[in-house]
């Protein structure tokens, strides 16, 4: 079996693309980069865990370029462009097909962003895959939860449902046009970051997050951050149809793993975001409205009458 210095040097240790940024990358003690005068350094990090965020026979394309997408979709809901990634691995054998498959992945979305691999850890273990990445954003313009104000629009961008859809229908739990399936199962295995919308929020969005959980938790947590309450109209909320409206609202609004952003602007706003929404040939929607206090999100349906907000995805909600 290849060593570990071996396997980081053939599958994880790329020529840097960030030029003067990267001064030093995969290879030494630690990595060296160069902020920019100005700019806040942004860090965020999330762990994937076979049998827990994915299946034991996942395709590994799919798993490299999502374990780095959910990452910069972190980065994307603050506003920042992103820059370095580091990977922390365990790995029960090095499977060489296996690695070269996960590495490709990996690595076509990181070009795509220019974000440099610049270092990590691997070991041996059951399968699990941490994802650092670290960007930049001008220290004033940081989209942040806690910015919403009563009166400010709420926006979503792309749309919500269809990786709960794909989840669903892979565990039985609901069934599927093949179109359908094809299409939502593409968002579960190879979600898009919104990267360039967040950099353009900048200035625009009051607060802003990536829907992960579901869209309405990840909603409450900017209303609990911002202090604020929201009326939503489901019927606006751009979402998966599968001819099964319960299973549709349940997805929408609680299924996560969409990675689309939510984001929060004053009506001064409007203008500016449908213009965005042509230039980066990415559907904004205006779904309602952020109230005064109390704290508390209400749905409401075609008829005007409250719905039930589901709960989002918790992992320590259940006894596992
Ligand atoms: P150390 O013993 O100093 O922690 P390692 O042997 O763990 O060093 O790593 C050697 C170099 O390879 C370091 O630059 C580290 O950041 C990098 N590295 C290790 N694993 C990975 C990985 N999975 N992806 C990218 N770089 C990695
Ligand atoms: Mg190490």
């Amino acid at each position: 079996m290849a060593s570990e210095f071996e396997l980081i040097r053939r599958f994880f240790d790329r020529p840097v693309q960030g030029g003067a940024r990267t001064l030093l990358g995969v290879g030494d003690d630690a990595a060296l980069l160069r902020v920019d005068p100005g700019m806040a350094l942004v860090v965020s990090t999330d762990m994937l865990l076979v049998d827990r965020h994915f299946s034991r026979d996942a395709p590994p394309r799919a798993l490299g370029h999502k374990a780095l997408a959910v990452n910069l979709s972190d980065l994307a809901a603050m506003g920042a462009t992103p820059r370095w990634a580091t990977l922390s691995i365990a790995l029960p054998a090095a499977d060489e097909a296996w690695l070269t498959e996960f590495a490709e992945g990996l690595f076509a979305l990181a070009r795509r962003f220019e974000v440099d691999l610049v270092g990590g850890d691997t070991t041996r273990g059951p399968l699990a895959i941490s994802v650092t990445v670290l960007g930049e954003v001008p220290e004033a313009y940081a989209l942040l939860r806690g910015g919403a104000r009563p009166g400010d629009d709420i926006w979503v961008s792309g749309m919500v449902g269809a990786a709960g859809a794909a989840l669903a229908a892979s565990q039985n739990r609901a069934r599927l046009e093949p179109q359908t399936a094809s299409i939502a199962r593409g968002r579960l295995e190879m979600p898009e970051p919104r990267v360039a919308l967040g950099e353009r929020l900048r200035g625009l969005a009051s607060a802003a997050i990536d829907v992960s959980d579901g869209f309405a938790a990840d909603l409450g947590h900017v209303l609990e951050r911002s202090e604020v309450g929201a009326v939503v109209h489901y019927e606006s909320l751009p979402r998966l149809r599968t001819g099964d409206a319960e299973l549709d609202a349940r997805c929408a609004l609680a299924g996560g793993d969409d990675y689309e952003l939510v984001f929060t602007a004053g009506q001064e706003a409007r203008g500016a975001l449908e213009a965005l929404a042509c230039e980066l040939a990415l559907p904004l929607t205006r779904i309602g409205a952020i109230q005064a206090r109390p704290v508390r999100l209400v749905l409401l349906d075609a008829g005007g009458l409250e719905m039930a907000a589901p709960a989002g995805y918790d992992h320590f909600a259940d006894a596992s």
